[in-house]
């Protein structure tokens, strides 16, 4: 029996992890769910899987929560901030942890996980993205096991021989990173300027949170990932390509020096990545019903508009320029989606506001966990300044 904490229960990934843990009651227990609001949604998970522990944004939704509970899910003791998200992240009894909470909001109770040694499943790739190295070294120090949910990077895993300390020593000569190229890939870009926060979450294949629907519409999310993909694979930037597939059932490649190009295809659903890491080495079902190919149809791959998509070139320089580089991308990105979704930035201007904080931001070295997190405050004080000046 596994002990799994699911940070960021109520969101997208959050609700399909405890889907796929509901299908396997003998083997996984709930030792934590966490959420910054839907306090209703919140309770009713608590009925249904009555976890140790419901973590809570502040004391003001702990009383909610409480009060929606009304004596229903008595063993579940309730915490709050960010002190209790790090504690259910890095509870003795825990054995794997969901990093499903958004943004850079989850990099410390992440950070608390991959410190204790779980075995962390990793969906907030702004965590890694942000903190890099910072990252990296604690993985390193203390041996925790981190398994990818993002679907591309839970493909490359899966076409990797396991485990795979070194790409050169596999064989390996490059990554495919796909993407389906989001909701605005065929539409004229005479009109991208206009485009709204509905129009951009409607992703054509997957439905998820919000900020990662509209990374998803500007390619930033191809960005993060291929940032992600560098640090989680020890891939020079030269060896991750980005190919378009419009329709997200190649999930990404490996290629190999012998010609050989090994895919991982599936339905594009995330209880398929997430079942896999959960269980690993082992399958388990996941709920999501075979790929029938000739369903389908056809599988289309193209090259990504660099003109269309300047995220892609943002992301990439970020890397290039290493140290607190992807810090500043990651934040001036999430104060700009932020803006976009509340109606006070042109989508347009995302990229406009990230690159102008990217060539004001002073670089610095991510020396440890203050170094990343002063980089991230004054990226996004840099991006509050932007923004007045685009809007
Ligand atoms: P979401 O917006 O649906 O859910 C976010 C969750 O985090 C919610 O439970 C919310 O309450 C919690 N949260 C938000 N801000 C918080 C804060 N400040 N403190 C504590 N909790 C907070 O997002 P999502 O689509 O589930 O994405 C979650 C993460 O997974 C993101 O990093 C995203 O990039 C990554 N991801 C998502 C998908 C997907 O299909 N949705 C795919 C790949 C990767
Ligand atoms: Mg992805």
């Amino acid at each position: 029996m596994q002990s799994v904490t699911v940070l960021g229960s109520t969101g997208s990934i959050g609700v399909s992890t405890l889907d796929v843990l509901a299908r396997h009651p003998q083997r996984y227990s709930v030792f934590a769910l966490t959420a910054r609001e839907r306090v209703t949604e919140l309770a009713q998970q608590c009925r249904r899987f009555a976890p140790r522990y419901a973590v809570v944004a502040d004391e003001k939704g702990a009383r909610a929560l409480r009060e929606q509970l009304a004596g229903e899910a008595p063993g579940t003791e309730i915490l709050w901030g960010v002190e209790g998200l790090c504690r259910v992240a890095s509870d003795p009894q825990v054995d794997a942890v969901m990093a499903a909470i958004v943004g850079a909001a989850g990099l410390r109770p992440t950070l608390a996980a991959v410190e204790a040694g779980k075995k962390v499943l990793l969906a907030n790739k702004e965590s890694l993205v942000m903190a890099g190295p910072v990252f990296m070294q604690a993985l390193e120090k203390s041996g925790a096991q981190l398994l990818p949910i993002d679907s591309e990077h839970n493909a490359i895993f899966q076409c990797l021989p396991q485990p795979c300390a070194d790409l050169d020593q596999a064989g390996v000569e490059k990554i495919l990173l796909t993407g389906s190229g989001g909701p605005f890939r065929t539409r004229p870009e005479n009109e991208l300027h206009r485009v709204t926060p509905d129009e951009a979450c409607a992703h054509p294949n997957w439905s998820m949170g919000r900020k990662i629907s509209v990374d998803s519409a500007t390619m930033m999310n191809k960005g993060l990932e291929f940032i992600e993909a560098c640090l989680l694979f020890g891939a020079r930037p030269d060896q991750v390509e980005v190919v378009v597939h419009p329709q997200s059932i190649v999930h990404s490649m490996v290629q190999y020096r012998d010609g050989s190009l090994l895919a991982q295809m599936g339905e594009p659903d995330m209880r398929t990545p997430i079942a896999h890491a959960l269980a690993f080495p082992e399958r388990i079902g996941s709920g999501v019903a075979a790929l029938d190919l000739i369903a389908r149809g056809r599988l289309d791959f193209e090259a990504p508009d660099a003109r269309r998509f300047p995220c892609l070139r943002l992301a990439r320089e970020a890397m290039d320029a290493g140290g607190s580089a992807p810090t500043v991308l990651n934040a001036a990105n999430e104060v700009a989606v932020e803006a976009f979704l509340q109606g006070g930035l042109a989508f347009t201007s995302i990229p406009a506001v990230i690159e102008r904080v990217m060539k004001s931001a002073e670089p610095v070295e991510l020396t440890g966990l203050d170094a990343v997190e002063t980089a991230d405050r004054s990226a996004r004080a840099l991006a509050q300044r932007a923004l007045e000046e685009l809007s």
